[in-house]
């Protein structure tokens, strides 16, 4: 799997977002304004989902997947 993680500026509630292209790479967005813990944390979060197919999940609900 085939990813790139980028610290940017987000609103504090965010701690990161993902964003997969037509190639099925990876971009993980993570917010700079979090402590390094928090970061790795935020990073490892996004990447289970990438690892569980969640992106492809357009018929299933947020609170759904980011509670399984
Ligand atoms: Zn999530």
């Amino acid at each position: 799997m085939d990813y790139l993680v980028t610290y940017i500026d987000l609103p504090c509630h965010i701690n990161a977002t993902t964003t997969m292209d037509e190639n099925g790479f990876y971009n993980i967005y993570v917010n700079a304004k979090l402590n390094y813990e928090a970061q790795q944390k935020a990073i490892i979060h996004e990447l289970t989902h990438a690892c569980r197919d969640d992106f492809y999940k357009i018929d299933e609900s947020i609170e759904k997947i980011e509670t399984m």
